[in-house]
C-alpha cells in the first residue's frame, strides 16, 4: 500500500477484514511516519520513503515480486505517478488500483504549464493512451474511489431506475454502446455528481487553517486546476473562457478559472437546491466519454457531466479565506479526524437531469455516527472512498486479466454488492427542482428559459 494518509489509514483495516493474504509481505510506503505504529503494531512493514521517478522501480519491484503468488499495489498516495506505477505493475504481472490519476510532484502547481496541460483531461488521456497501446493484460483499476469511482456505478443504477420508472422498454445493456443508447433513450441531458458534506467539527475553525474531511492537499490540487466538465450535445451556450482540447476523446471542455472558485446550481436531498463547486474530476470526463454515441466521426449524443461539490462548511470557509487572501494557502492544513467531528453526513450521489421525470438523485447518505460503527480510523467521506477501493480490489481479483479499466467499465452490480454495507442509506429521490427555480429575482439575468437544463442556467455568473 502506497500512502498512509486519511484514505490509507481507513483502507488498511478493511483490507484485513476482506482479504486473506501473506501478512509477512504486507508493506506500507509513506514518507511521513506519524501513523507508522498503526502498521508496525499489526506486524507489517513500514517503509519511510517518498516514491520518486528515480527510485520507484527499485523500491517497489522487490516488494511486489518476493515469494509466491500475485502482488497487489494499492496506491492511496499523493504526488506519485499513477501511470508510471501501473505500467510497472502490469509489466511485473502485479494487480494495481488507485483512486485518481495522480501525477508526480510538481504537476499541479507548475506555473509555466498552459492550463490545458494541468487538466484532468490531460492526465486521463495518458492512461487511456497506455490502455490503447497495450490492451488487455494484468488488471489495473484506475480511479476507483467514491468519486471518481463509486459514482460511475451509481450512474448505471440510477439510469436503470429512471428507465424503469418512466416506462421505457429495455434490456439491461451489456456493453458501452448499449449503455449510451439507453441514456439517450431515457432523455438524460446531463449528470451532476451532486455532493453535500454536512459533517461539522466540534470546535469552530480558527483563522489561517484549512480544514477538510479528506486530503487538503488533494483538494487544493484539484481545486486549483482549471474547472472541467464533460460537454453534452444538448448545450447551446458556452462560457467565454471555455476551451476545448486539440487531441484525445474530446468529451470535455475546461474553463480558464480554478474549479474551487467556480460555482454551479445543483440539488441534493437534504439541503434541496444548493451551490456546489465545479471542481475538476476524472469522472466528469470518463462518464461523458462512456455515454457518448457517434455516427462515424460525428458525436450524436453525449450527456454533460460534472462535479457539483458542497464540501463541509469548514472547507467552504477555508476556501473563502484562501481566495480572499489572494490565493495564499493557509499555514496549517488539517483533515478532520472522526473524533473531531460532532455530527453530519456525506451525501454523495448522481443527479440525472433533463428526462421525463425531470431529475433523479441517487446516492449514499452516510453519517459519521454510522461510520464509527462500521469501520475505524475514518469519517463518512473516507468510508465512501475506502469501501470503493475494497470493491475495486475484489473485482480485480475476480478479473485479473482485464487490462487497464475505469470504473465505468466494471460490473456495477458486483461492485455495489460489495460496497453497499458501508454506504449507510442508499436511496433515490425525484425532484421537480431546476436551475431556473426562483429566477430571475430582483435583477435581470441572462437565462435560457426554454431549456432549464442548459449549463448557461447552471453556472453561477
Ligand atoms: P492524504 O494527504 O491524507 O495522504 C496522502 C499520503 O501520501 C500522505 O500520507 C503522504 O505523506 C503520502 N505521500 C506524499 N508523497 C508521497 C510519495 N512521493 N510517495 C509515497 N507517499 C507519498 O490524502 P488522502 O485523503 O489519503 O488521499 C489520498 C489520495 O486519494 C489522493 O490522491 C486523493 O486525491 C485521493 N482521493 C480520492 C478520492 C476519490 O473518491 N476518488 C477521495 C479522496 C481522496
Amino acid at each position: 500500500m502506497i500512502g498512509l494518509g486519511s484514505i490509507g489509514k481507513g483502507t488498511l483495516p478493511l483490507i484485513e477484514r476482506h482479504f486473506n493474504f501473506d501478512k509477512s509481505r504486507f508493506s506500507v510506503i509513506d514518507p511521513v511516519d506519524t501513523d507508522a505504529k498503526l502498521v508496525t503494531d499489526r506486524g507489517y512493514k513500514f517503509h519511510k520513503v517518498a516514491l520518486t521517478p528515480d527510485n520507484f522501480k527499485d523500491i517497489l519491484t522487490p516488494l511486489v515480486t518476493e515469494g509466491e503468488g500475485q502482488g497487489f499495489v494499492v496506491n492511496l498516495s499523493v504526488d506519485t505517478s499513477s501511470l508510471d506505477l501501473m505500467k510497472l505493475c502490469r509489466k511485473l504481472g502485479v494487480l494495481y488500483i488507485d483512486t485518481v490519476v495522480e501525477p508526480w510532484l510538481g504537476f499541479y502547481f507548475d506555473e509555466n504549464a498552459p492550463a490545458a496541460d494541468r487538466t484532468n483531461y490531460a492526465l486521463r488521456e495518458t492512461v487511456r493512451k497506455e490502455k490503447k497501446k497495450k490492451p488487455g493484460g494484468t488488471t489495473a483499476v484506475s480511479c476507483c474511489g467514491a468519486n471518481p469511482g463509486m459514482v460511475s456505478w451509481f450512474v448505471k443504477k440510477a439510469l436503470v431506475d429512471v428507465a424503469t420508472e418512466t416506462g421505457i422498454k429495455f434490456k439491461e445493456p451489456a456493453d458501452r454502446k448499449g449503455w449510451a443508447k439507453l441514456m439517450k433513450k431515457v432523455g438524460v441531458k446531463g449528470i451532476h455528481i451532486a455532493e453535500r458534506d454536512t459533517q461539522r467539527a466540534k470546535e469552530p475553525k480558527p483563522p489561517n487553517v484549512f480544514w477538510n474531511t479528506w486530503s487538503v492537499e488533494g483538494f487544493l490540487s484539484e481545486g486549483f486546476q482549471p474547472s472541467e466538465l464533460g460537454w453534452g450535445t444538448h448545450e447551446k451556450w458556452k462560457p467565454a473562457n471555455a476551451k476545448s482540447h486539440k487531441k484525445g476523446c474530446n468529451a470535455a471542455i475546461y474553463l480558464e478559472q480554478p474549479g474551487a472558485n467556480t460555482r454551479v446550481r445543483t440539488w441534493c436531498p437534504t439541503p434541496g437546491a444548493q451551490f456546489g463547486f465545479l471542481v475538476t474530476h476524472n469522472e466528469a470526463i470518463s462518464i461523458a466519454d462512456f455515454f457518448t454515441l457517434e455516427d462515424g466521426k460525428k458525436v450524436t449524443y453525449r450527456p454533460t457531466c460534472h462535479y457539483a461539490y458542497h464540501p463541509a462548511n469548514d472547507a467552504v470557509l477555508s476556501l473563502h479565506e484562501l481566495f480572499g487572501a489572494a490565493g495564499k494557502v493557509q499555514d496549517k492544513l488539517h483533515v478532520l479526524e472522526e473524533d473531531e467531528i460532532r455530527d453530519g453526513i456525506d451525501e454523495l450521489g448522481v443527479l440525472l437531469y433533463g428526462h421525463k421525470k425531470n431529475a433523479y438523485w441517487y446516492g449514499s447518505q452516510l453519517s459519521v455516527e454510522e461510520t464509527r460503527k462500521l469501520a475505524p480510523y475514518q469519517n463518512a467521506t473516507g468510508l465512501q472512498v475506502t469501501s470503493a477501493v475494497i470493491a475495486g480490489m475484489v473485482w480485480a481479483l475476480e478479473n485479473p486479466e482485464a487490462g487497464i479499466v475505469e470504473t465505468d467499465e466494471m460490473d456495477y452490480r458486483r461492485c455495489l454488492e460489495i460496497q453497499l454495507p458501508y454506504l449507510g442509506p442508499v436511496k433515490g429521490y425525484y425532484t421537480d427542482w431546476t436551475p431556473l427555480e426562483g429566477r430571475p429575482g430582483f435583477f435581470k439575468e441572462d437565462l435560457d428559459k426554454k431549456d432549464p437544463w442548459q449549463f448557461r442556467n447552471i453556472l453561477v455568473r
